[in-house]
């Protein structure tokens, strides 16, 4: 697989959703890759991309910003509150928002510096017990806490168990960001995106897909 195909098949999945060319973001999940293959996606022009660590990504990216313009980074994996601030200043969107106690340090946080990244409110569709994210039930009232917060909430993110039937979480989670009024919808990975495509997705994670298998695995 390679970054042209994803895109081809990306393409593809709008046009037969119906959707307007382009409005799928394709988030490069680089987490674990290493450096070599991260460069060459880079220089393929692609400047979206996940990581699911804040640790991580300080590691590598600021190299890679110096030699590449307008690259855009997306925390895609857990947050937490003793990192918020690190996060708040290298990713432009963090797509684990999950818990009150991390709503009001981004928010005091954002108070302070006057910024805040674009934020999606992650649902735990399948209410597994070891995943994180706000249960279905909960979603309603926890958007509407962090908008009472200032929060900039502009969707809501996912990761459907792993044997289950996807799109049923995919629509689940349309269905709750419909209700609430959120555009922003991340979901969707290697092995599924082109169905979350189908539900509306706004954001597909793709790792895997784009870079090969990762060599030690975190999720
Ligand atoms: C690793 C990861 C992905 C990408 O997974 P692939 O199956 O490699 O595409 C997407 N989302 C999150 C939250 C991840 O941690």
């Amino acid at each position: 697989m390679s970054l042209s195909e994803i895109r081809e098949r990306i393409a593809r999945a709008e046009a037969e959703a119906g959707r307007a060319p382009g409005s799928v973001s394709l988030v490069a999940v680089s987490k674990v890759q290493p450096p070599e293959r991260v460069g060459a996606v880079l220089d393929a022009g692609h400047r979206l991309f996940g990581e699911n660590r804040v640790q991580e990504a300080a590691e590598r990216w600021p190299g890679f910003q110096e030699r590449y313009e307008g690259i855009s980074l997306h925390l895609v994996g857990p947050l937490q509150t003793n990192k918020a601030r690190q996060a708040m200043g290298m990713f432009d969107a963090i797509h684990s928002l999950d818990r009150p106690k991390l709503a009001r340090t981004l928010a005091r946080l954002a108070e302070e510096t006057g910024h805040c990244p674009d934020l999606f409110v992650q649902v735990n569709t399948g209410e597994e017990p070891q995943k994180a994210g706000v249960l279905p039930a909960d979603a309603d009232a926890f958007v509407a806490e962090c908008r009472a917060l200032g929060l900039p909430v502009t969707g809501l993110m996912c990761i459907p168990p792993v044997d289950e039937e996807p799109s049923l979480h995919f629509a689940l989670l349309a269905r709750i960001a419909a209700r609430n009024d959120l555009a922003g919808l991340s979901m969707g990975m290697s092995g599924d995106f082109e169905r979350a495509i189908a539900l509306g997705a706004t954001h597909v994670r793709v790792g895997s897909a784009i870079f090969g298998a990762r060599e030690s695995g975190t999720g």
